[in-house]
């Protein structure tokens, strides 16, 4: 390429402008381990770059699946299908090219490097433009696909080169935040588990220390689950237990966390919330469970529910998570010796 000196400076210049806009970028993908939020961002942040209208996600459900699906808020693309049946499998020859070539593909070089196969053909009929590879530790784990450009005309080579490095920025972002959702939520529950409790615990009561904001703790635990799982076995007791958490992940208000403390003890934590708050979101949750059936091989099932809460109390919850976890226990353990399916807090708790 021979350029005039002038053409040689702007060239240079839009070269630092990208560079700078990827270093923004890869800020702003490194600044979250929050997946919904993350695919978002990709998107939001292709749309922006090349001025196309249209922009989808496929990428693996989960860690260790083996296709790719397209992910629910794209842009811009109308389907003639259901969203489900936008599959496309690891082992197909469009994924297999983009495992060797780091680069993208426009839909007619797609016929010339991989051929037809049902891939190709589902990507064509959503009236796709542009692929580019999502890829993380040299692993495919998805597919960005974009839309005609709203100006018309092809993608030129540096949009391209450009989607290439945010799509490899965004490939690692996104399967970060997968192994942290898969490191912190616990499977069984989708709750968030104990050690993510503890550390998002600890910041959270920080933070209420240093604002003078309130704080509370429930803590929950099944009434008699050793009986019911003697009587209807182990897996019930799961499905129950499934159940439960749904129920606290469902009332949790945006603010709060709900996380399983261990076995059948479920905890949750609201930021802002004071003693008054905390015993209303206690009585709604005990309710719910109270008025809940599970059915499990035919036989529905019922449990119920006590709750112990515990607020802030700056004087005694300054240094550590155990003091404010203790009080909640003791309200819980007070619920149960008076017979259960009950909520107290540890101020109202007779000691
Ligand atoms: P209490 O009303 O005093 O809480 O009685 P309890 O029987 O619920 O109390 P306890 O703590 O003695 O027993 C808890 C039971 O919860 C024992 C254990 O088998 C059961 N459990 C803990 N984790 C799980 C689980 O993941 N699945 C099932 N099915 N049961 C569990
Ligand atoms: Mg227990
Ligand atoms: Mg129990």
């Amino acid at each position: 390429m021979s350029l005039s000196v002038p053409d040689e400076i702007q060239h240079y210049e839009k070269k630092i402008y990208d560079l700078r806009q990827l270093i923004e970028i890869s800020r702003a993908l490194n600044s979250t381990l929050d997946y919904e939020y993350l695919i978002q961002a990709v998107l939001d942040m292709c749309l922006a770059q090349v001025q196309t209208l249209r922009a989808a996600l496929f990428l693996t459900p989960e860690l260790d699946s083996d296709e790719l699906q397209l992910v629910s808020g794209y842009k811009g693309f109308e389907l003639n299908q259901e969203p489900e049946s936008y599959r496309i499998p690891l082992e197909s020859p469009l994924v297999s090219y983009f495992l060797q070539n780091n680069r993208s593909l426009t839909i007619k070089e797609v016929e010339e490097h991989v051929g037809e196969d049902p891939s190709v053909q589902i990507i064509r009929s959503m009236g796709v433009e542009l692929i580019v590879p999502l890829k993380s530790k040299g692993k495919v784990i998805g597919l960005i696909v974009l839309g005609e450009k709203a100006v018309g005309g092809e993608y030129p080579d540096d949009e391209r080169r450009f989607l290439v490095d945010l799509a490899s920025l965004g490939g690692v972002a996104v399967d970060n935040a997968r192994l942290y959702e898969r490191a912190t939520v616990d499977m069984m529950t989708g709750l968030k588990n104990h050690a993510y409790f503890q550390s998002r615990f600890r910041e959270e009561r920080e933070r209420a220390v240093r604002r003078k904001t309130p704080l509370a703790l429930l803590l929950t635990d099944v009434d008699k689950f050793k009986n019911f799982n003697d009587t209807y076995g182990h897996q019930a007791g799961d499905e129950v237990l499934k159940a439960v958490a749904r129920v606290l992940i469902d009332s949790a208000r945006h603010s709060d966390f709900a996380a399983r403390y261990g076995g059948e003890e479920f905890c949750m934590v609201m930021p802002g919330a004071d003693e008054e708050t905390a015993l209303e979101m206690g009585e709604t949750v005990r309710k719910r469970i109270e008025e809940m059936t599970v059915e499990h091989e035919g036989k529905e099932m019922k449990v119920t529910l006590s709750v112990g809460v515990a607020v802030l109390d700056v004087e005694q919850d300054g240094k550590t998570n155990k003091t404010m976890i203790e009080r909640a226990d003791q309200a819980l353990y007070v619920c149960k010796r008076n017979g259960r399916n009950q909520v107290r807090s540890y101020s109202s708790a007779p000691a």
